[in-house]
Order: structure tokens, then C-alpha cells, then sequence
């Protein structure tokens, strides 16, 4: 198995948006809780995990975003409804363009906020014409992360800024990660680096790492969250995707949630004025 390609990744995801819905709620991405005793729901956690992110940026009302992979469009809702500022969605899968134009319109955000159908690796936007380029949990799904962060450079106006959340190898205890044992890293259809080579990436790209936070305990949660809600749809999910499938993507979401070395970083980057 190697990367699936976009159009494919585009096509899972419409096909499985119910299910998706069910699992995690209308933001596609991790949660974020503070320590063993936080209790928060999946859903509280992941708009956490936004504010989070939206933290580490200095974002100014009016401001330019474009959300490269923007799911269902909850993230991009959060950020204009918070900071008063207008943004472009992006996904590769029609299905949630269609429904994330809707929640902006039913948000009356129709103004300040537009979703459409590109692919990454291909953005149709000209250069310097964003303030911040965010990219929430999507860019693992891409054939090539490094491609898609020069080209985000590109549309950076200079002084902007680059938001990502993603997966991260993350050596602990001293041993050396290897992530290895996780069968889609193993099969190379999830690339993962370490935190120092995803820096040097964003500094060949011309940007400036500033915020690296790494946050894998705290968005580790997500993946028993998951695989319990995915039991709990088992016999829909189990119609949607056949037995083997089932089983297959529950000892993934287990897997990931018992794997130290797949960790989660929260990074920002200035392009130079
Ligand atoms: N950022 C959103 C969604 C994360 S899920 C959120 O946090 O809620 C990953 C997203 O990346 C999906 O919307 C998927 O369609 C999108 N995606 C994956 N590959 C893509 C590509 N090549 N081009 C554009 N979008 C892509």
C-alpha cells in the first residue's frame, strides 16, 4: 500500500461522512485535554484543540485565511466567528464543500466565508494573497506535505503566517522513535518525521519556525474516544464497510492510541517581512 491519491482520500470521505459524523462530530481532527482528570467531551476538546492553535498566531479582525483541507468547515467557522476575520476553505471531497457552504450560510458567516473543491498539491490562488494558511489535521493525507507547505510560502503575504497541526515520529524514554509497528506507517501510506527534520522543511520553504508545541498527550485521548464510539456504531459501520474493514480501522484507532512514538505537534511559521 502506498499513499492513496487525493481524489481517492477525497472520495473516502464523502462516502464515509456519516460515519465520520458519528465518530468525530463536525470537527475532523483530535481533541485536546489538559490532563488525566479533564473530562471533556470529544467535541469540547477538538474546538480546544482550534483555540489552541488559533493562540499561537497573532490574527488580526479582517484578516486573510485559507484552511488548506478544511473538512465539514467547523475550524474555519470557529476562527471568523472568534477573530472576526474572512477565509477560503479547501477539501478535495465535494461532499463537505457542499455542507460546509451551508453551516457558513446557516452561520450568516456567507459573507466572510467561502468553501470550494481544489486539491493541495495544486492550490489555485495567487501568491501573496493570504495572512495565515492554516492546516488542521489534513496534510498526512497528501502525497507530499513538503510540496503543499512551499506552496502555502508562496501564498503567504510576507509577515504572514503558517498553522498546522499534524502527526509527528516523537522518540520518548530515550529510545529512538520508530512507529514501525503501526501498519500504515509500516506500508508507508502515513509518513511521519521527527519534530527538528519537519522544522528544517518549513525553513527550506522560506518560512521562519516560531510555535512548536508538542501535544501528543494531550490529543492522545482522541484515538479511545474514537474506536469507543466506533464499537458502540458497530453494526451501521459493519453494513458501511463489510466486517474485515471494521475490525481493520478499530485496531488502527487502537494502535495509534497505544503508540508512543506517533505523536501530534501543534507548528507556526512567519514568512519573513
Ligand atoms: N481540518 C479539518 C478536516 C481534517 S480531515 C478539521 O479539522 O475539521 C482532513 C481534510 O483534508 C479533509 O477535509 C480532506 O478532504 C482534506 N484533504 C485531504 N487530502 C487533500 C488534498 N489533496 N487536497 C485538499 N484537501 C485534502
Amino acid at each position: 500500500m502506498t499513499k492513496p491519491t487525493p481524489f481517492k482520500v477525497g472520495e473516502a470521505y464523502d462516502n464515509f461522512a456519516d460515519l465520520l459524523d458519528q465518530l468525530w462530530g463536525e470537527n475532523l481532527h483530535h481533541g485536546y485535554w489538559d490532563d488525566e482528570s479533564d473530562d471533556s467531551s470529544l467535541e469540547d476538546a477538538a474546538i480546544r484543540l482550534t483555540d489552541k492553535l488559533a493562540g499561537m498566531l497573532t490574527i488580526k479582525p479582517g484578516a486573510r485565511l485559507l484552511d488548506i483541507g478544511c473538512g465539514v468547515g467547523a475550524p474555519a467557522i470557529r476562527l471568523a466567528t472568534e477573530h472576526d476575520i474572512e477565509a477560503v476553505g479547501i477539501s478535495i471531497a465535494q461532499g463537505q464543500i457542499e455542507r460546509a457552504n451551508e453551516r457558513a450560510a446557516a452561520a450568516g458567516l456567507a459573507d466572510r466565508l467561502n468553501f470550494q473543491v481544489a486539491d493541495a498539491m495544486e492550490l489555485p490562488f495567487p501568491e501573496e494573497s493570504f495572512d495565515i494558511v492554516w492546516a488542521m489535521e489534513s496534510l498526512h493525507h497528501m502525497p507530499d506535505r513538503w510540496h503543499v507547505i512551499r506552496q502555502a510560502a508562496r501564498l503567504l503575504r510576507p509577515g504572514g503566517q503558517l498553522a498546522i497541526t499534524d502527526f509527528m515520529l516523537r522518540s520518548t524514554g530515550g529510545k529512538t522513535a520508530d512507529a514501525s509497528s503501526v501498519d500504515l506507517v509500516r506500508m508507508g501510506a502515513l509518513k511521519l518525521v521527527e519534530l527538528d527534520g519537519y522544522r528544517a522543511e518549513l525553513r527550506a520553504a522560506g518560512l521562519e519556525p516560531d510555535g512548536a508545541e508538542d501535544v501528543s498527550d494531550n490529543t492522545r485521548p482522541s484515538w479511545a474516544k474514537a474506536a469507543e464510539r466506533f464499537e458502540a456504531a458497530r453494526d451501521a459501520a459493519v453494513h458501511h464497510i463489510g466486517e474485515g474493514q471494521f475490525e481493520t480501522t478499530l485496531s488502527r484507532f487502537r494502535a495509534f492510541s497505544d503508540e508512543p512514538a506517533v505523536g501530534y505537534v501543534l507548528l507556526t511559521a512567519t514568512k519573513p517581512a
